[in-house]
């Protein structure tokens, strides 16, 4: 029986991990991966304390900083399947093993969401893309559509900026929904083309890479063709709270619901931090500070019951 599990290896299980090796709780930390979301960065410029840091070099010092811990024993990379509340605590199924835990810290983060069109799966990685951050410099003098006009569509176009010849940005409503001052940046572009009113429909490639985007224009109602050989999909993200589905409060889009004081959920003895939660900021400092307040409560509830 372990004091406590904490599922994840991002910025939020680091720093719950660093803060119960600290209170030396019997711990076992469950991560699929270390990092988290910015491994793909090439530059994080506000970790605080760091003026410029790769994702990649981060997510080395956080497995680094979570290994140097006495009392953290980890299982990576194995993945979390189901949480369950048993008489004295929890059981923690994952795709390898089932383990007991007096308390648990949930910061299992997010995953980018999917399209869920014809072709998307079949191209991801041939013109399908997630993270211009990363593959943007792949589409030199090429074409191509990014879908969705949030903050992180918007970031996208200017990711391509240097890249790519014509870039076309699709958002299904009649506005975009990113920055004021990013809009003005792309609204400059010639070759930035947005399409509003625009649902993407299917993919489709030359048997190899992506050649065709097609979209609905919901305002005639019509099928149009728009020759791509990229598509970067940015509609946002899904937290990773499957596993929780039944133990604690979800909100409508399956984040966890935390007390922002503790991060204490709805079920006594479980803790959430980072992305998987309600926090309207998704950030590495946050969900660090986050999993900060969730350590120190566990430890609290845990020394209250001994
Ligand atoms: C491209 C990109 C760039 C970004 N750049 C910045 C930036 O510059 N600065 C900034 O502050 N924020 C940035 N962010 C946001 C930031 O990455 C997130 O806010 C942060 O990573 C959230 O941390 P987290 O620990 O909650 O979750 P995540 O980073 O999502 O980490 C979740 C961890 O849990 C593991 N996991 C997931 N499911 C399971 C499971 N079932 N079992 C076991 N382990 C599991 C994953 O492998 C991963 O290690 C960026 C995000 C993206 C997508």
């Amino acid at each position: 029986m372990y004091d406590l599990v904490i599922v994840g290896g991002g910025p939020a299980a680091t720093a719950a991990a660093v803060y119960a090796g600290r209170k030396k709780l019997k711990t076992l930390l469950i991560a699929e991966s270390f990092g988290g979301q910015s491994i793909v960065s090439a530059d994080v410029q506000n970790w605080i304390g760091d003026m410029s840091v790769s994702g990649v070099e981060l997510a080395g010092r956080f497995e680094k900083h979570i290994r140097a811990q006495e009392s953290v024993e980890i299982k990576s990379p194995e993945s979390a399947r189901q949480i369950s509340k048993k008489e004295n605590g929890f059981s923690v199924t994952t795709d390898k093993e089932a383990y007991q835990a007096r308390a648990v810290i949930l910061a299992s983060g997010a995953r980018r969401r999917r399209l869920n069109i014809p072709g998307e799966a079949e191209l991801e990685g041939k013109g399908v893309a997630y993270c211009s951050t990363c593959d943007a410099p792949l589409f030199g003098g090429k074409n191509v559509a990014v879908v969705g006009g949030g903050n992180a569509g918007l970031e996208a176009v200017v990711d391509l900026l240097p890249y790519a010849t014509e870039i076309y940005l699709l958002e299904f409503s009649g506005s975009l929904k990113g920055d004021a001052i990013t809009q003005e940046k792309i609204r400059a572009k010639k070759n930035v083309h947005i399409i509003l009113n625009a649902k993407a429909e299917r993919i489709e490639g030359d048997g190899m890479f992506v050649k065709t985007l097609f979209y609905t224009d919901l305002i005639s109602g019509k099928e149009e063709p728009l020759g791509v050989e990229g598509v970067f999909v940015e509609i946002g993200s899904v937290p990773n709270s499957e596993m929780v589905r039944d133990l604690v409060e979800l909100n409508k889009h399956g984040e966890v619901v935390i007390d922002h004081k503790t991060a204490a959920t709805s079920r006594e003895g479980i803790w959430a931090a980072g992305d998987v939660t309600d926090e309207p900021f998704k950030q590495n400092n946050i969900s660090a500070g986050d999993a900060v307040k969730a350590a120190l409560s566990a430890y609290q509830y845990l020394l209250a019951r001994e």
